[in-house]
């Protein structure tokens, strides 16, 4: 690995599969002046055939002799890199119409994907790498075991799409998990009906808080009997039964 030893608690998995590798590159697509952000370049297996394609790109990363070594390869110029804990960066300050990509640490990609659900605004689309069962809970429907509040607020923001499945081999270390990329691409704002997105967001947290009960239980001192009859949804019904539009409908309810 070029004279680095992989961190574990960066979640480093450095991809090897230059076929794969080609792959994301073409998914992406980028055009010359498209402004695209890498979330952890690592040791440049998907920065360098980016930066091929693009005039300049962005890069977020963590890992102090990580970025002493892009600094040494790249110049600001094409390479602009932003140090620091991609859960805590303002990607809005890069700018808007962003073209998000990475091969992201696992142990962090769910608190980064609820956190990037907000920058849907700024964001024109995401590809990212994930443990296939993070991409299976994303993208499950109402009814699966796997649907629940990652499913619920990222198909309220996004249209998902699983583009490539890859086998742990791909990557050195290789994961004891296998692994998918997927493609995020925000909805229209006139989609995006919640009133009041916090409100959203705290009714689902508060829905799937006990995935076996009902939702009744769950919801116990936000909706009322009341409140079920008058949207039409029975109180008996597990979190995991309800589909989108009918959680946007509560919060819009509660926020009246
Ligand atoms: N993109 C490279 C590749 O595909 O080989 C590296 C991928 S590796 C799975 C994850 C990368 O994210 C590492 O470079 C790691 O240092 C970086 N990273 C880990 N936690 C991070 C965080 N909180 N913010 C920004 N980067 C992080």
């Amino acid at each position: 690995m070029k004279g680095h030893v992989a961190r574990k608690r960066f979640g480093q998995n450095f991809l090897i599969d230059q076929g794969i590798i080609g792959a994301i590159v073409s998914a992406i697509n980028p055009a010359r002046t498209d402004t695209v952000v890498e979330i952890g370049p690592g040791l440049g297996a998907i920065t360098i055939p980016l930066l091929e394609r693009v005039d300049r790109l962005h890069v977020v990363e963590i890992d102090r002799d990580l970025i002493a070594r892009l600094k040494k390869q790249h110049t600001p110029e094409r390479l602009s890199i932003h140090e620091g804990d991609a859960l805590a960066f303002d990607f809005a300050s890069i700018g808007s119409d962003l073209r998000l990509v990475g091969n992201l640490p696992y142990n962090i990609s769910t608190p980064l994907l609820f956190h990037l659900a907000s920058y849907g605004q700024q964001v024109r689309d995401m590809h990212f790498m994930l443990q296939k069962e993070v991409v299976e809970r994303m993208v499950a429907e109402p009814g699966c075991a796997d649907y629940g509040r990652l499913s619920v607020m990222l198909q309220y923001s996004f249209w998902l799409e699983w583009l490539i499945d890859v086998p742990p081999e791909s990557f050195d270390p290789p994961p004891k998990v296998d692994s998918a990329v997927v493609r995020l691409i925000p909805k229209p704002p006139e989609q995006i009906n919640a009133r009041d997105p916090e409100r959203l967001s705290a009714l689902v947290q508060a829905a799937f808080a006990q995935r076996r009960k009902m939702l009744r239980n769950n919801l116990k001192g936000i909706l009322d009997d009341a409140g079920f009859a008058a949207l039409d949804i029975a109180p008996t019904l597990r979190p995991e039964d309800l589909p989108v539009e009918d959680y946007v409908r509560i919060a819009n309810y509660l926020t009246n």
